[in-house]
Parts: structure tokens; sequence; C-alpha cells
């Protein structure tokens, strides 16, 4: 008789769930000694953990319909979660020399994001604008950074900060805004389920602090100027 601490085994096949139990603990073992930044998505463990969590909410894992279900979380996990094995300082190196220092303004930049807490997505769009002091970023890097920190476990206030840190801190410009709406699923699918409701974040760093022209004029650019 083998001594399991997983309560499951009291009530259900005591070995197979005490095997279960014994993989799943290996897994937490292995993440708390490796460095975060040094995991890459292991699709094997993905895998057993997603088994594991079809057979706790009582499902039959071998039913034609969830027999692939594991594999394919495994491959969709590798890609939106793929933000972690990003460096956002890569995507900021390439730079051009500018003269001029007018603010920088990429708006509608769509993203999806995974929310911590219930791992259910929250998505919408991102506002991106900052002020030049001699350099600016190629387009679509303004996109990419976003995509780095959507692709993560994520909270959308963190989010936000993060876009702000990581080109405030890169291409060094005179400020930076950031502005995300997003709808959150776990507000819309389960809890006090307010389809429709969205969130709304802002970040600013730099000569953007407290300087309420600056502000209005990235509202006036993000709200009003559509081609
Ligand atoms: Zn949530």
């Amino acid at each position: 008789m083998y001594d399991c601490v997983c309560y499951t085994c009291s009530y259900s096949d005591r070995i197979k769930y005490h095997k279960r139990f014994e993989i799943l603990q290996s897994v937490y073992a292995d993440l708390s000694t490796t460095e975060r930044s040094d995991i890459m998505i292991d699709k094997d463990k993905v895998k057993t953990a997603v088994n594991l969590l079809l057979e706790a909410i009582g499902e039959d894992t071998t039913r034609e319909g969830l027999i692939d279900t594991p594999d394919r979380i495994s491959r969709m996990y590798e890609e939106i979660f793929g933000g972690l094995d990003m460096d956002p300082k890569e995507i900021l190196a390439k730079r051009f020399t500018v003269k001029d220092s007018e603010m920088v303004v990429e708006r509608d930049i769509t993203f999806y994001s995974m929310c911590e807490h219930h791992l259910l997505p929250f998505y919408g769009k991102a506002h991106v604008a900052y002020v030049p002091d001699g350099e600016v970023l190629g387009l679509s890097k303004l996109a990419r950074i976003v995509e780095v920190y959507a692709r993560r476990p994520q909270l959308q206030e963190r989010m936000t900060n993060q876009i702000a840190d990581a080109i405030f801190k890169e291409l060094k410009p005179k400020g930076v805004m950031v502005m995300l709406e997003a709808e959150h699923m776990c507000m819309t699918m389960r809890g006090i389920k307010k389809p429709g409701s969205s969130t709304v974040t802002v970040a600013t760093r730099g000569s953007f602090v407290d300087n309420e022209s600056l502000q209005s004029t990235f509202y006036g650019r993000v709200r009003n100027f559509r081609l």
C-alpha cells in the first residue's frame, strides 16, 4: 500500500493517482529550482497537467474528443506563452537617429493575453506613444514589444507598466505613455458576468508624468484622429 498525501486517492484508484501525484510533485520541484528565465515551455509537463485537470473535473480522458486535447494545448501554450522566451532588449536594439522630437503614437495594436489569476484570455487594444530624444524605433517594434509582454501569464496593470518601462529604459526617450483597453473573460464568462465592460490602464514615464497637455495630446491622437 502506498502512503500518498494526495487526498484524491482515498476515493479513487489509489495507485494510479499516487503515480500521477508523484509526477506533479516532480514538476513543482523542477520549477522551484530552475531560474525563471531558463524555462522553456515543457510540452510533456503541460500534457501531464492537462490530463490531470480533465480527470479532476470528472472527464473521461480517453474519449475521442479529448484524447488529443493535452497535446493540442501543449502546442498552443508554446505559442500563447512564447513571450516568456523573448528578449525585449533585442527587439528595441534597432534604432534610427532623428533630429526633431515630435510625439510618435502607435495606436490600436491588437493583443491577446492570459490573465494569470484564472488562465482565461483578456484581449483588446494597446496604444503606445513616446517623445524621442534623438532616436526612434522601427514602427513594427512597438507592436512587437506589446506582443512580448502579452504572451505570458499576465496582469493588465503590470503589462502596461512593463511596456512603458522597457521602452523608457532601452530607447531612453524624453517620455513614454502606454494605454491598454481590454475585455477580461474572467469578468464576462464567470463571476460577476459583465460582458462588454472594458478595463483601461495607463502608464506614464518621463515627460508624460503629470504633464496634462502632453497627456491630452496623446488621448486626442488615440481617440479623435481617425483616418
Ligand atoms: Zn482573471
